[in-house]
């Protein structure tokens, strides 16, 4: 990590790939923010915002939300102080404009990525993780019905409140969010492997041999 005077992650990979979950533990480890435009969607929803009320339509069928808004969001969290020494971004870019909208925030702030975490998982695994998923609607901590139960199998071990299922964590939304993914996300699989920056993890290992492999990653790129 010294060896960064800041260090930018994209992590890359279908929805349920477990993405969100190496973000947080890295972002523990190396002291940054793990920064989710999902999550800042969500928040907008929570809230019942005009952008969170004209995203949830749109998130609820499996949809992209527009370029301008999500682009608009992470230039104005990017600015922000503590992204200063670097940032793990989950769920952005998710097209090829948003990775070139990416450069230009990135450049702007003289910074650049130092890697892009492709975690890779087959769609058949996908559809039966999400379908498991369970969040707590206060604390956001995520579980899984077979894999990361709750204690008592219902509500969160922190808060002790009732989990609840996410909208578009239905199957019919979940096939619809892996076909935008392979259409529209895919693609920036080759430009960041064109570029030299991708590390491709195989996501159906269990997390810590996923963990243990993305930190290798990153720390191998230190010594070049
Ligand atoms: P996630 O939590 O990353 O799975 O995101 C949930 C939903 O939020 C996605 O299915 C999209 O509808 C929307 N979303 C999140 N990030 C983006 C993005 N970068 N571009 C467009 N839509 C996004």
């Amino acid at each position: 990590m010294s060896m960064y005077r800041s260090l930018n992650l994209v992590m890359l990979g279908p929805p349920g790939s477990g993405k969100g979950t190496q973000a947080k533990f890295l972002s523990e480890r190396y002291r940054i923010p793990h920064v989710s435009t999902g999550d800042m969607l969500r928040e907008e929803v929570r809230n019942r915002t005009t952008l969170g009320l004209k995203a949830k339509e749109i998130m609820d069928q499996g949809g992209l939300v527009s370029d301008e808004i999500v682009s608009a969001m992470i230039l104005k969290r990017l600015d922000q102080e503590d992204c200063a020494r670097g940032v793990i971004l989950d769920g952005y870019p998710r097209t090829v404009e948003q990775a070139h909208v990416l450069d230009g925030i990135l450049a702007e702030l003289g910074r650049a990525l130092e890697r892009v975490i492709l975690v890779d998982v087959p769609d058949e695994e996908i559809v039966r993780r999400l379908g498991g998923r369970r969040s707590c609607p206060k604390c956001g901590k995520v579980y899984h019905l077979i894999y990361s139960p709750p204690a008592d199998g219902v509500h969160c071990d922190v808060c002790g409140i009732e989990l609840v299922q996410r909208d578009d964590d239905k199957e019919e939304v979940i096939r619809q969010r892996l076909i935008q993914y392979h259409e529209k996300t895919q693609p920036l699989v080759e430009l960041y492997e064109q570029r030299g920056l991708l590390v491709e993890i195989d996501g159906s290992q269990d997390m810590e041999a996923v963990t243990a492999a993305i930190v290798d990653a990153i720390g191998a790129s230190a010594d070049q």
